[in-house]
């Protein structure tokens, strides 16, 4: 077991590692924030970081619906490419800054298409932005050191699992032009329209997005309805990550797996709470909920745990060492650590590591799989052979770290 003291802090700091689960809307500099508004003439609720992080980016919040307000105000100023590019750019260099050497960034384009910008113009600001740091980055380490491993990323573009009048003027044209349909179809046929705009940006504009995930407010709106386009995803070779088991029980995590073809599952929370089951035909659930933790654990599929927001956006579970993660680990899933929202829920992967490191009892041997498991698990923009060496150099220098600080 890991002692915890000031060396393990810097030691979480030095080793290279993964945020797999980060939203970028959820993950702007609050400065940033401000001053893009009061150029944008956009009205924040406070223009001072001490404001905002009083009334937006709070510790606590209600719910999930609590928790996602903010979006609304970090959505409002990402609206043309200047923008998008310099919160892209500052991101990777917060996430650089702290020892992360590869993230996988989400957000949903959709949120930022209008009248000015396509949604291509959109995920090619972003990426420029990313690209921009990642060159620098690379410029100052690995040319100094060459054992080094390289800083990477990747993009998941998330399709929203529902929308209403107001969320973004791509949304409002939707609901407008199909105001005689059902919702629930015209969110499908954003997400099919997403779908299409990803691979074409993928395969013709050579941009590193490697996934599509969905997200958005959890109850009452079902994975199934977002079939069709992961469906195409699924065609196309695109790997899915599905938030499920945030705000809803373990059927939604089996959908994402089934119909969603999900390699991977965001948040996956209420995994083992058999109570929130509501499928009548499951007679014996805490069986089920068993199988289906198997199921995920012998498909080696991933769950992106962010610890600090799952207890802020479920308040019920009270307090850390209550956090699911215990049995996820006693079932030897496969698991990897992630922000979520390094600004919403006012963190770093540095530390989400040490928290959970700390409440879990992490073993030496559990720390090193858990990071390196972030790079085998990662959606990686290369080929196989290309994500296999890139492993072995994180593993060469996570290692050569381990001696550095005397844990091996
Ligand atoms: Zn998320």
């Amino acid at each position: 077991m890991i002692n915890s003291s000031n060396s393990i802090h810097d030691f979480l700091t030095d080793i290279p590692k993964t945020d797999l689960h980060v939203h970028l809307d959820g993950s702007l500099r609050v400065s940033t924030l401000i001053e893009l508004a009061k150029a944008g003439n956009i009205k924040l609720p406070s223009y001072t970081e001490s404001g905002l992080n009083e009334i937006v980016f709070k510790d606590q919040y209600k719910d999930l619906m609590d928790y996602l307000q903010g979006f609304s105000y970090t959505v409002s100023v990402m609206q043309n490419p200047e923008n998008l590019e310099q919160i892209a750019y500052e991101f990777a260099w917060d996430n650089f800054n702290e020892g992360v050497r590869y993230f996988e960034v989400r957000f949903a384009p959709q949120l930022h298409v209008n009248s000015h910008q396509s949604i291509e113009d959109v995920v090619t600001a972003v990426n420029k932005g990313l690209a921009k740091a990642k060159k620098e980055f690379n410029a100052k380490t690995t040319v100094l050191n060459e054992e080094e491993p390289p800083a990477n990323y990747a993009i998941i573009a998330c399709a929203m699992r529902a929308f209403f009048p107001g969320m973004s003027e791509y949304f409002n044209t939707m609901l407008e032009i199909h105001r005689f349909s059902k919702s629930k179809k015209i969110f499908s046929l954003a997400s099919v329209e997403l779908i299409g705009a990803m691979t074409k940006a993928r395969d013709e504009l050579g941009l590193p997005i490697v996934g599509l995930d969905i997200a958005g407010a959890e109850k009452g709106y079902p994975p199934e309805d977002h079939k069709e386009a992961f469906d195409i995803a699924h065609k196309n070779f695109f790997k899915k990550t599905v938030h499920a088991g945030e705000a809803y029980g373990p059927e939604s995590i089996f959908q994402a797996i089934t119909l969603l073809h999900a390699d991977r599952i965001g948040n996956g929370y209420y995994l083992f709470s058999y109570n929130k089951i509501k499928d009548e035909s499951i007679i014996d659930k805490e069986r089920y909920v068993n199988s289906l933790a198997q199921y995920i654990a012998d498909r080696r599929i991933t769950i992106e745990v962010c610890l600090t927001s799952n207890l802020q956006t479920n308040p019920e579970i009270g307090e850390i060492s209550r956090h699911e993660f215990r049995k996820m680990k006693d079932a030897r899933l496969s698991t990897t650590i992630c922000t979520d929202n390094r600004t919403v829920s006012k963190t770093n992967i540095t530390k989400e590591i040490e928290l959970a490191v700390a409440t879990f009892h992490f073993t030496e041997t559990e720390l090193k799989n858990s990071i390196i498991y972030g790079f085998k698990r990662s959606f990686f923009p290369g080929t196989y052979k290309e994500k296999r060496i890139y492993v072995r150099k994180i593993i060469n220098y996570y290692e050569k770290l381990q001696k550095k600080y005397g844990r091996i």
